[in-house]
């Protein structure tokens, strides 16, 4: 690891100001993806500025009927929440179908959103990626690819977004409230938030240098049924060959995203008219590889699996 210097933060505008003086700096709250990528020498900030005394760690509602999650919330503390697990069940399941209680009692939303892609060339500093080192190469394709992107991939990149929390907030519509260096605040929405690679794969989020995330919003609960299905090697502590986040109203509309396929949660609202041709829709131009091929089935199963399940109710 290498040297870096500290500091605490006591306000978001003051936190987002250090940053902006420091190029090299990065916020640091759980740190489970950051400490592990700096042990690596992945990243190698100059600079850390701790932001776990911002007070972001709430959870209110809001006048509208929906919900503020502050930044620092823990993961832990979001699946439990009785209001979470009422009206936005789906999104407490993703929670608890991540990682381990360890790094769910550790990791916060913000850093969730922003966690960074488990491909192993990515974590391999000997190998060339795009994503780590621009321009370098992607020593994925042509490589071991059984986890890599199926949609929404380019020439330069095909890794895939590790979060299952995103993939439910996709599907709730969540807005992501963030201040800049200079003080002010703006909201993205949840679906502008993460980037295909195109031909900057290193530019994974819509934040700006020095953006720090404040908090995510929920919309007013919708009702249905909520289902979170989560398909991996084994049955914790590992990501997503394919997730569905799912909404099914009594009527069979819904919503419906998908984790372990693209670089962003991979939601076609245009899609969810009808939602008996909804996989056809979502799975539109994929692209795949002799070892991700078999996540075009596993997609299509799956969301046959959770729409049954929905009938149930
Ligand atoms: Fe790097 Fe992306 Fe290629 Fe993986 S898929 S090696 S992260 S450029």
């Amino acid at each position: 690891m290498r040297a870096f210097t500290y500091q605490r933060a006591a306000t978001p505008a003051e936190a987002a100001a250090a940053a902006m003086r420091n190029p090299g700096a990065k916020f640091i709250a759980g740190g489970t993806n950051l400490l592990d990528l700096m042990k690596l020498d992945i990243e190698t900030p100059s600079h850390l500025i701790d932001v776990n005394g911002l007070k972001l760690d709430k959870i209110e509602p809001l006048q509208d009927g929906g919900l503020r999650i502050g930044a620092l919330v823990r993961n832990t503390d979001l699946a439990a929440d009785a209001r979470v697990r009422r009206d936005y069940g789906l999104l407490s399941r993703a929670l608890l179908a991540g990682a381990s209680a360890q790094l769910r009692n550790k990791a916060t939303t913000s850093g969730n959103l922003l966690q960074r892609t488990r491909c192993p060339y990515f974590y391999d500093t000997n190998q060339p990626c795009n994503k780590r080192s621009p321009g370098s190469g992607c020593s994925a394709i042509g490589g071991f690819t059984r986890h890599h992107a199926i949609l929404g991939v380019s020439d330069a990149c095909i890794a895939t977004h590790p979060s299952d929390m995103a993939v439910a907030m996709r599907v709730l519509d969540a807005k992501v409230e963030t201040v800049r260096a200079d003080g002010s605040a703006r909201v993205i929405p949840i679906a502008d938030f993460h980037r295909l690679p195109g031909n900057t794969p290193h530019i994974e989020h819509a934040l700006a240098p020095g953006e720090l995330i404040t908090a995510v919003t929920l919309p007013k609960p919708v009702g249905g049924v909520h289902i979170y299905r989560k398909v991996r090697d084994r049955s914790s502590y590992a990501f997503a060959l394919v997730s569905v986040a799912a909404i099914v109203g009594p009527d069979g509309t819904g919503r419906v995203a998908l984790g372990g396929v693209a670089h962003k949660p991979w939601r076609v609202e245009a899609g969810e008219r009808d939602m008996k041709s909804i996989a056809d829709r979502l799975l539109a131009g994929a692209r795949t590889t002799p070892d991700n091929a078999f996540k075009v089935t596993l997609v299509k199963r799956t969301l046959a699996a959770v729409m049954a399940e929905a009938k149930k109710g």
